[in-house]
């Protein structure tokens, strides 16, 4: 297989570049699914559209078994301006792909191609979900897709993510919790404004906002166990307009994280039982609308020991490693079928040339791109082997 990942590298690395000068906003993906539909229609793979934007493509052999694995890729690009100066920089202004989820259509496109070749000796059906909106927390991609039956009948699931910070070669993997669950909030304060020399003829909400501020900052350190990791910011503050008026209003907006998700289930209740007390003190009324983004990303330690034996195969013995939890979240936890998601290392050799994630300098080393649809193709090649083997 090494000999054709060389041969189609040069292929990969065009259609990357591709979707990167061509970046779309979550839910407004329609000329990506486009050209992915182009490219499976000149592999005669067939697909069905869904969610509209995604695409979910079937390659089944005339000897593969009813056992489906699925292999997922996000799609989608952010809403920020590229500044780097790469001879493939975006030509949609306003967005980007900095998140690099354009290498993951691409992977997932060169693994159609090596998979369609190996069609009528594959032994399991392969599903590739080409999912929309990963970057809209709030209404992201897998709430939908997850419930599609195409999606529901897959056995197992896999993707992966590419990861500048972490240099190219090396992949990480590994059982248990990988990324955060990342929910957000909303506090909407009501007082009664009036004038700032005149404190005692108003319910001021910037007081109580502020102390609300203050008392979320004993959730963490008081009431979460020290064993689990956990982030409550508030990191917005919007009120008033000029130095002499108490405002009427505040709105305090924020995020929470944790990889443990019995904790998360818990943050709304704590949440809304801290703002209700300093309500009662400030004798202001406040709201809270919190709002659920991906659960924490659980690796399934089945899937993850086949996808062991695969990378190491791909990337090398020592280059497959723990890799540290990252506490942004990763929409992909939301699917309901046992699944993993591994970190694929796109950093450059030299760190100064490695822009995190959702920067507008991001950029990854292409020559990585072989590298994630070697993954999927050795993986499916080992869950295989299992299946034959029970
Ligand atoms: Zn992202
Ligand atoms: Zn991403």
């Amino acid at each position: 297989m090494k000999e054709r990942l060389e041969e189609i590298e040069s292929e990969l690395i065009e259609l990357r570049r591709y979707f990167h000068e061509n970046p779309e906003k979550s839910w407004e993906e329609y000329n990506t699914q486009k050209e992915i539909m182009r490219y499976l229609d000149s592999l005669n793979i067939p697909y069905i559209k869904v969610n509209n934007t995604g695409v979910i493509a079937t390659i089944k052999g005339k000897n593969s078994s009813e056992k489906i694995i699925g292999i997922r890729a996000d799609i989608d690009a952010l809403p920020m301006d590229e500044l780097g100066s790469c001879p493939y920089k975006s030509k949609n202004d306003g967005f980007m792909h900095a998140c690099g989820h354009d290498t993951h259509i691409t992977i997932l496109l060169g693994t159609a191609k090596i998979l369609s070749e190996m069609k009528d000796d594959l032994k399991v059906t392969v599903r590739l979900l080409f999912q929309p909106a990963e970057e809209f927390i709030e209404d992201s991609g897998a709430t939908y897709m997850k419930n599609e039956k195409e999606v529901l009948e897959c056995d197992r699931l896999i993707a992966l993510h590419i990861w500048s910070q972490m240099e190219a070669g090396y992949a990480g993997l590994q059982a248990g919790p990988v990324m955060a669950a990342a929910d957000t909030f909303d506090f909407y304060i009501n007082g009664k404004g009036g004038h700032g020399a005149l404190p005692h003829q108003t319910i001021d909400p910037v007081v109580a906002g502020s102390e609300l501020v203050m008392s979320l900052q004993r959730v963490v350190s008081r009431e979460i166990n020290p064993q689990d990791t956990a982030v409550l910011s508030v990191t917005a503050f919007h009120s008033g307009t000029t130095a002499n008026i108490i405002p009427d209003t505040a709105h305090l907006m924020g995020t929470t994280r944790t990889f443990n998700n019995e904790l998360r289930s818990k943050y709304e209740e704590i949440l809304n039982r801290v703002a209700q007390g300093v309500a009662q003190s400030t004798k202001t009324d406040i709201k809270l609308e919190y709002h659920e983004g991906p659960p924490a990303m659980i690796n399934d330690s089945e899937c993850v020991d086949t996808g062991l034996i695969a990378a190491k195969k791909i990337f090398g013995e020592d280059k497959v490693v723990n890799y540290e939890l990252q506490m942004g979240g990763e929409d992909f936890a939301k699917y309901k079928n046992p699944k993993c998601l591994l970190f694929l290392g796109g950093g450059f050799k030299k760190e100064e040339n490695r822009f995190p994630q959702h920067s507008p300098y991001f950029d990854i080393d292409e020559r990585v791109l072989k590298l994630g649809v070697g993954y999927f193709v050795q993986y499916v090649l080992e869950y295989e082997k299992e299946i034959l083997r029970c």
